[in-house]
């Protein structure tokens, strides 16, 4: 519900128990006293209000005998952006007045520098391509920018063919059901994860096997494949989760000791390498996701890399109803309709131009957290494994609750006080709903889950803007050491 500030007036004859009266009624803690001519000529908080009572006033007492008279505002004829700089970290909350001096608006310090945990930034070619899409009336699945992309993903990954799909869950259905995964199969899974890794398997037919997690680099422990596979294994789908890029040699050698396909989750990870190597060239079939927060977006829209020239005919079929490429309306088999968008295709090439700048503008930033972050006790700064290159897609960090004092969820609701979105780490997939009835314990993945925070992490960010989230950060962990707050943490 949208707050009014013109329901915090009142006379400035009013007296100080109807002060509170509006105060107790507001979701903002300040009341305008007004003149006959609805000019503000005074504020008062709760603070003024028990100040004045301390003094020896009565709740009958005049308002105005007790009302701040200096108060700092904002002028409606200022030039734009004059008025947000009155605002910082002391100043929260500001009354714009017009000419006359009646209240026009209030500005929140946290509304205007609310930090999202990620945002898209389209400063490149998207809009003239996606407006050439418009122009030319060329905005469904076929189009040039569709092939565009795909070939510009295919070259940036020096990968044989790249198959855009409508989202990145829908990639990574159609590279399983491209394998031929079925009913009755399954599929490796790391338990810590986005839903949608799982999902896709479910959609096959097929069963999600869940494997715990490695403690340095959160992704699945190769060293716990082994007991997970079964008659009925088909394949593993690693996750580079938050891209970090898991430790594939180990992977791809018990996939060919067992004879299983290895489908790369890559949709936190585009541009994450292992050992010099892109994710995604590393398996069979490698699936990415263009959501609005992932590294670069469409919208919705999802692709499919791999070397295989089979695979890639099929993947083909299947997203366009299963329709036989050489005969038009001739179903082979029973399809989705997965296609992308010449619109989203159009964002997606715009983006991809960008790439270079936008991974190394993620790494200065991540740099410029642990550098603020790393002496903060308590803390575990994101992986950084010798043989990885990771993207930081969301900055994240495991907190430890007894040492930083505060409940990682109660860190999250301080933070957002302070206009700072930050996010918990997805739950472990085997203690939800789909998922139950696996009989084994997840340790780490528990554990992981528990602690992990990630913090705003888009490209347009500034390092000053990192600078306010760690300062922010330092002051909630170093207010809630006061003993008692640690006694009474679990
Ligand atoms: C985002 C994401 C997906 C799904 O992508 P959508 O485009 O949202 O369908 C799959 N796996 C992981 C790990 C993700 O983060």
């Amino acid at each position: 519900m949208r707050f009014d500030p013109q329901n915090n007036l009142i006379s400035s004859k009013g007296t100080l128990r109807e002060v509170l009266e509006v105060l107790n009624a507001s979701p903002i803690g300040i009341v305008f006293l007004v003149d006959e001519l609805q000019r503000v000529n005074g504020i008062m908080t709760d603070g003024d209000v028990r100040r004045a009572i301390l003094a020896g006033a009565d709740l009958h007492d005049p308002a105005q005998n007790y009302m701040v008279q200096n108060f700092i505002f904002g002028k409606t004829s200022n030039p734009p952006g004059e008025n947000l700089k009155l605002l910082n970290d002391t100043i929260r909350h500001l009354p714009v007045l017009d000419e006359e001096g009646r209240l026009a608006r209030f500005i929140s310090f946290t509304d205007f520098c609310w930090l999202p945990v990620m945002e898209p930034t389209l400063l490149g070619n998207e809009m003239a391509y996606v407006q050439d899409c418009i122009k030319t009336n060329w905005i469904s699945s076929q189009g040039k920018y569709v092939g565009m992309f795909e070939e510009s993903f295919a070259s940036y990954h020096n990968i044989d063919y790249a198959l855009t799909s409508s989202n990145g869950t829908t990639a990574l259905h159609l590279a399983l059901t491209a394998l031929g995964i079925k009913t009755g199969d399954e599929v490796i899974v790391p338990d810590l994860t986005f839903a949608a890794s799982a999902n896709a398997v479910v959609h096959c037919g097929a069963t999600p096997v869940f494997v715990d997690i490695d403690p340095h680099c959160w992704n699945i422990d190769p060293t716990k494949i082994d007991a997970a596979i079964t008659a009925r294994t088909k394949a593993i789908m690693p996750v580079h989760l938050y891209g970090h890029p898991c430790d594939m040699e180990p992977i791809l050698e018990i996939a060919r000791r067992y004879g299983l396909y290895v489908v790369e989750d890559c949709a936190e990870a585009l541009g994450a390498r292992y050992n010099g190597r892109l994710v995604g060239t590393l398996g069979d079939l490698g699936c990415f996701s263009f959501f609005s927060n992932k590294v670069i977006t469409t919208g919705e829209g999802g692709m499919v890399i791999t070397r295989t020239p089979e695979l890639k005919e099929k993947i083909l079929i299947l997203r366009d109803h299963g329709m036989s490429r050489q005969r038009r309306y001739w179903h082979e088999m029973v399809g989705f309709n997965y296609r992308m968008t010449n619109l989203q295709a159009a964002i997606g090439l715009a983006q991809l131009e960008q790439i270079d700048m936008f991974l190394s503008k993620r790494k200065s930033l991540a740099r410029a957290y642990s550098l603020k972050l790393k002496d903060l006790p308590g803390i575990t700064l994101p992986p950084a494994l010798p043989w990885a290159e990771t993207v930081c897609w969301l900055y994240s960090i495991l907190i430890d609750e007894r040492q930083v004092g505060i409940s990682r969820d109660d860190l999250i609701m301080a933070l957002k006080r302070e206009g700072i979105e930050t996010r918990p780490f997805f739950y472990p997939l085997h203690l939800m709903p789909p998922f139950l009835g696996h009989n084994k314990d997840f340790p780490v993945s528990r554990e992981v889950s528990g602690r992990g925070i990630s913090f705003p992490s888009s490209y347009n960010l500034s390092t000053a803007e990192v600078e306010r989230v760690a300062a922010n950060l330092t002051k909630i962990i170093n207010h809630s050491k006061s003993p008692a707050m640690i006694g009474s943490c679990k």
